[in-house]
């Protein structure tokens, strides 16, 4: 079978690798996104935090991806049943929108721009040799060779797993997570609210769209098989324990269907290496109640895709680039990462959290470093 060639091959078709798609295409790249799906992923995040608003603005998307979802500025936690903090958004605050519809955007955006989409595709071997990844051939014969491969391709990364890049995964034992979509509720509408309880229990209220609540629930694991397993009605006797001031979602609650989300987070010992970098999930994982790893991912596309323009299809620059401009990433993720673990280790604890607890990060994300300015 014959062999493709492009100057970028992107192995994942979630936000990072589309965004960063689109990126190089529109810069003249000849770009393929490898997707094992048959279309792009229909799970992930809900809420895009001002850093990552402000990285889809700089590239003209901002009224795109505005228009159809719901801008929040203020979410309110709350611990046994008392509030103890109102966290405020400024510059418009964030948005709520479904994962799927936001890279479907970029999808469409890439689309337009001609970016090659391989869907269906399962990877059959990566060619890796002393530059990095040489050539990817897939299951069913076809063969890409690529000046630069990204590895966009989610926590079990194959192209990470080829370069032999080691990465450490630490789930949070302590909490298993689900989540639920019920009818929009009214105290879901006014505001998003967050609940904790001493028993390390966290319960989080937020609108999706005109018509739906989203609801996440997360628990000791003892618990989940009776609660969740057993008969949903002691959920509800549970969160009544903790939850005050969203009541009117319990009932719809009984009859909800409840998806299992296991959370984790993940380092890994290197971001590229040779012609080959990592991106997104496949790089860097931080506890969700952080809510930016999609925001820092955009960010790490800008700068891949800088980086690769400026290598101008030199794999000797590029490694050097590569080294001196994305590498560093690692320590705004380090950073990320460290934030989350601290606040899931204080769920139970009212000051340990408060004291845990940093608004910059949450709205301003790294921007709130000051030893890291944007290159
Ligand atoms: C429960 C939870 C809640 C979160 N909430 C937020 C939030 O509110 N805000 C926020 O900013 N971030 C949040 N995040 C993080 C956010 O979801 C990620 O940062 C973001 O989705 C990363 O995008 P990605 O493109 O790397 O990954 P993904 O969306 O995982 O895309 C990876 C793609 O690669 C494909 N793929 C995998 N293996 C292969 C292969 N071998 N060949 C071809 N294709 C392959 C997959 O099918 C998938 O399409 C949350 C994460 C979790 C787990």
């Amino acid at each position: 079978m014959a062999t493709t060639s492009c100057d970028v091959a992107i192995v994942g078709a979630g936000l990072g690798g589309c965004f960063l798609a689109m990126l190089l295409r529109r810069r003249g790249q000849n770009v393929v996104v490898i997707e094992q799906g048959p279309s792009i992923p229909s799970a992930g995040a809900d809420f895009l935090k001002p850093p990552g608003l402000r990285v889809l603005a700089r590239h003209g998307l901002a009224d795109l991806v505005g228009r159809h979802g719901l801008r929040r500025d203020h979410i309110r936690y709350y611990h046994d049943g008392d509030p103890i903090q109102d966290c405020r958004f400024p510059d418009g605050g964030f948005l709520i929108r479904p994962y799927r519809e936001l890279v479907e955007l970029i999808y469409t955006c890439c689309a337009v721009e001609g970016v090659e989409f391989w869907f269906g595709a399962e990877i059959g071997d990566i060619a890796v040799g002393e530059g990095g990844v040489e050539e990817l051939t897939l299951a069913d014969g076809r063969r890409l060779r690529a000046g630069a491969v990204v590895g966009a391709d989610g926590t079990r990364s194959l192209v990470r797993q080829a370069l032999g890049i080691e990465q450490v995964t630490l789930p949070y034992e302590r909490l298993i997570m689900r989540v639920a979509t019920v009818p929009l509720t009214e105290s879901a509408a006014r505001l998003n609210r967050l609940y904790f309880s001493s028993d390390g229990w966290l319960a989080y209220f937020y609108p999706l769209g005109a018509e739906q609540t989203r609801v996440f629930v997360g628990l000791p694991p003892e618990r989940d098989e009776e609660i969740f397993q057993d008969g949903i009605p002691a959920l509800v006797d549970e969160l009544k324990k903790f939850v005050s001031e969203s009541s009117d979602a319990f009932d719809s609650l009984q009859t909800a269907a409840w998806q299992r989300i296991k959370v984790s987070a993940m380092r890994v010992a290197a971001y590229h290496r040779g012609n080959a970098a990592l991106l997104g999930s496949a790089a860097f994982a931080c506890h969700p109640m952080t809510g930016m790893g999609m925001s820092y991912t955009l960010r790490d596309a800008e700068i891949l895709a800088d980086v690769i323009c400026a290598a101008g299809g030199d794999p000797v620059l590029l490694d050097r680039l590569m080294h001196e401009r994305y590498e560093p990433r690692g320590n705004a993720h380090r950073r990320l990462i460290d934030y989350g673990d601290a606040l899931a280790a204080t769920f139970h604890d009212r000051d340990a959290y408060l004291a845990a607890f940093r608004e910059d990060l949450h709205t301003r994300g790294e921007a709130a470093e000051p030893a890291l300015q944007l290159i």
